[in-house]
């Protein structure tokens, strides 16, 4: 579903990311950790042409995307992503909100988008909420309305980028159930996330990037029980 190989990245002369090589099969959940400044980020936005890779090839769905023009636009309705701010928005409702990139991107009609919408909405727990505004709403059902956003544009991958830690703890867990949910219908996700134990549960892969390199990847049991790498072990040590 995705493959990347050989991304460099560089900002200037400071080089973020050395030669990554990932491959996410469909239905594939990824988590990525690794201590601030690795290069998360930066990964995440190459893949959905956020930001300008140097080198490397980025395949998505069978398909090289070398991100001339029009391709961008097909590629960002294929690559949703979820960042840790949610920028719903503010003058639209949670409805309208799911609604826009449908109605704006994809031409669907009002019904249909609705109809989709409120079944969006329902999945992530926020039926009663469809005609509030961001303000109106906590950080974690800002963040279910924001999953639901990218939901309505039937992505092939979703992106998430610490998509619960701008939350207050006790709202961490609600979105993290929505994830859970989606990685059990076989949706592609590729995550980067500081929560440990959601990522021992969900992941099929866990991917350890260390300045700019993956340093280690394997299954959830390889990287949290059995760490081979220094500063595997070192990260790992400072979160529990
Ligand atoms: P965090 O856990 O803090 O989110 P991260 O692993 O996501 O960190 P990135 O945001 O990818 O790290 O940043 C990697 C490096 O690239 C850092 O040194 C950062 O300062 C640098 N960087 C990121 N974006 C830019 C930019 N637009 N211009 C210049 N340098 C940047
Ligand atoms: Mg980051």
């Amino acid at each position: 579903m995705v493959e990347i190989k050989n991304l460099h990245k560089y900002f200037g002369n400071l080089q973020v990311l050395k030669g990554i090589h990932i491959r996410v099969e469909e239905g594939q959940v990824v988590c990525m950790i690794g201590s601030s400044g690795s290069g998360k980020s930066t990964l995440l936005r190459c893949i959905n042409f956020l930001e300008r890779k140097n080198e490397g090839e980025i395949w998505i769905d069978g398909k090289q995307i070398m991100g001339k023009g029009k391709e961008i636009n097909a590629i960002r309705q294929k690559v949703g992503m979820v960042f840790q701010r949610f920028n719903l928005f503010p003058h639209m409702t949670a409805l309208e909100n799911v609604m826009e990139g449908p109605l704006t991107v994809k031409k669907q009609e009002k019904d249909i988008a609705k109809k989709k919408a409120l079944a969006l909405l329902e999945k992530v727990g926020l039926s009663d909420k469809a005609n509030q505004y961001p303000a109106m709403l906590s950080g974690g059902q800002q963040q279910r309305v924001a999953i639901a956003r990218t939901l309505a544009m039937e992505p092939k991958v979703v992106l998430f980028d610490e998509p619960t830690s701008a939350l207050d703890p006790e709202l961490v867990g609600e979105v993290l159930a929505v994830m859970k949910d989606l990685a059990k219908e076989g949706m592609t996700m590729i995550i980067v996330t500081h929560e440990m134990r959601f990522a021992k549960d969900v992941s099929d892969q866990v991917i350890f990037l260390h300045e700019g390199i993956i340093a280690e990847q394997g299954t959830p049991k390889d990287i949290f029980e059995n760490p081979q790498h220094e500063r595997l072990k070192a990260f790992l040590g400072q979160i529990h």
